[in-house]
């Protein structure tokens, strides 16, 4: 096992809340789909219970409205609860003061429910991109430690070009300090390649992702962070069709295999949650 230590994060949203059936699923409809999450989030901490890893979840309100006793659950088992915004609008889709709204009431309800500070926000679709980089500003004023949304690639959907890969200090104001987790890209003849999403783990062959997360590890030694969903342990999910974001989507493949690669990974890596990794680090005060 290596010995840097990396970030294992979740976002914790359904199976019909992702953006690829955004097209097909709207959010007003939302209730109507059947509800999977509680019983996935299960299996994920049950994952994590066996391989003794904590990490941080990062929760959609919506859903944290609904299934209160999962949030305290996951902070019960000692993980750190953090914010995925409340509806899972992609943040360019939305006004600055939308934006400001949303992140704000979803920070005071998981915070209510807990009973200790939300530091961290990882944007829907990691959709912090040149165009909505003044979110990073609100994020700062809402109280928010840190951001773990930003990857430094060029994409249709996500991405921010030419950002630094590693954590950094992304945002700082009258004394308030705003830390970027950038999601983890591995660095090839020039390019970065990500490959920190749980997507990487399912569609692509296993040593793909170790590849990587040993490459950031050992040659620049600097802390992976990996990112999963509930629903990518769950292969017994709802069919629907969509075209996805990009004219084609992963969401289907590979739902059977992942478990199996999760407990491996869990296994051959270190990890803890984004909080921990970014203190040890010294970029995050105590
Ligand atoms: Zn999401």
């Amino acid at each position: 096992m290596d010995t840097s230590t990396n970030a294992f994060t979740v976002d914790v949203e359904d199976w019909y809340q992702v953006s690829d059936l955004e097209a097909v699923v709207r959010f007003a409809a939302w209730d109507r789909y059947e509800s999977r999450v509680a019983q996935n989030t299960e299996r994920v901490l049950a994952l994590l219970d066996e391989a003794r890893v904590r990490g941080t979840f990062f929760v959609l309100t919506w859903n944290a409205e609904r299934h209160p006793d999962v949030v305290r659950r996951i902070a019960a088992a000692g993980h750190e609860i953090a914010c995925h915004g409340y509806a899972h609008r992609l943040v360019y889709d939305q006004t600055p003061e939308a934006f400001r709204d949303d992140v704000s009431r979803a920070k005071r309800t998981l915070e209510d429910l807990i009973g200790t500070a939300v530091l961290g926000y990882r944007a829907p679709s990691l959709s912090i991109t040149p165009r909505s980089a003044w979110a990073l500003d609100v994020l700062l004023d809402c109280g928010f430690r840190y951001d773990s949304s930003v990857i430094p690639v060029e994409d249709s959907v996500c991405g921010l070009p030419g950002a630094p890969r590693f954590p950094h200090v992304i945002r700082e104001r009258d004394g308030r300090r705003l830390v970027e987790f950038p999601i983890t890209t591995a660095r090839v003849f020039g390019r970065n390649l990500p490959l920190g999403g749980g997507g990487y783990l399912r569609v692509l062959p296993y040593r793909y992702m170790a590849w990587g997360m040993r490459r950031v590890n050992r040659r620049d030694h600097q802390p992976a962070v990996v990112y999963i969903h509930p629903w990518e342990v769950d292969p017994g999910q709802p069919r629907m069709q969509t075209a996805g974001k990009r004219g084609f989507s992963t969401h289907y493949i590979g739902l059977a295999q992942t478990e199996g690669r999760l407990r491996r990974l869990l296994r051959d890596f270190r990890f803890a949650p984004c909080a921990d990794v970014l203190r040890e680090r010294r970029v995050l005060a105590a």
